[in-house]
């Protein structure tokens, strides 16, 4: 069955490539939503935070490719990047990791038709390593549980308080290793919450992945 469905969706995939080629996002070019010679427009993050692994930063292309993806449906740019990245990055989690997300609010998930950080997770749980020949478990973890504001405009202060108790555990158990995964990371008011719930929860250590990191002035 999942092999069946695996060649279904690699056909489907392929169906999507010819019918709706990819384009590069930074010279039009047809093949790949960033070509080979446009990566170099992607400037990678220091990553000088414990725990937090972020691959990119969030200006120039990667940020026109994060809002393609979220307000103009593109999200099959993420399989894209989440394959960039693991050629990027160094991620190795415990073999008893299982993967998670930031949660959206229900009714926006409906309207966008996804959560992006959902679907990084999901790609990055098929990619990444493992010894043992079973991908990551992906699992949801959090549900939001307050309808907050966008933090887009808001002080690092302001976003703290904005994101305050949004979050509750709804994981069907409590696992030690956990990734959470998100797309940008700003000031980790949103991410450090999560954290802090999963926490609460009993999760022992938690790693937080981002594919872009927004740096500060
Ligand atoms: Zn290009």
């Amino acid at each position: 069955m999942g092999l069946r469905l695996n060649i279904l969706s690699k056909a489907t995939d392929v169906l999507l490539d010819i019918l709706f080629p990819r384009i590069c996002f930074g010279c039009g070019r047809e093949g790949k939503y960033v070509c080979d010679k446009c990566e170099i427009f992607l400037i990678e993050v220091e990553n000088n935070i414990p725990g937090l692994v972020s691959v990119w930063e969030y200006e120039g292309l990667m940020e026109k490719l994060i809002w393609k993806i979220k307000f103009d449906r593109k999200y099959h740019i993420l399989e894209e990047l989440v394959e960039k990245a693991l050629h990027r990055i160094e991620l190795s989690l415990p073999e008893s990791a299982y993967i998670t997300y930031v949660p959206m609010r229900k009714n926006r998930e409906k309207e966008r038709g996804f959560n992006q950080a959902a679907l990084i997770a999901r790609r990055l749980g098929q990619l990444l390593p493992r010894r043992k020949q079973q991908p990551f478990r992906v699992l949801p973890m959090l549900k939001k549980v307050i309808d907050n504001r966008s933090q887009v405009g808001l002080n690092p202060k302001e976003r703290i308080e904005n994101v305050r108790d949004a979050f509750a555990f709804e994981g069907l158990f409590v696992p030690e290793n956990v990734l959470l995964v998100d797309d940008v990371y700003t000031t980790g008011a949103t991410a450090k919450e999560c954290v802090r719930v999963l926490k609460k929860a009993g999760v022992k250590k938690v790693w937080i992945f981002t594919l872009a990191r927004k740096l500060q002035c």
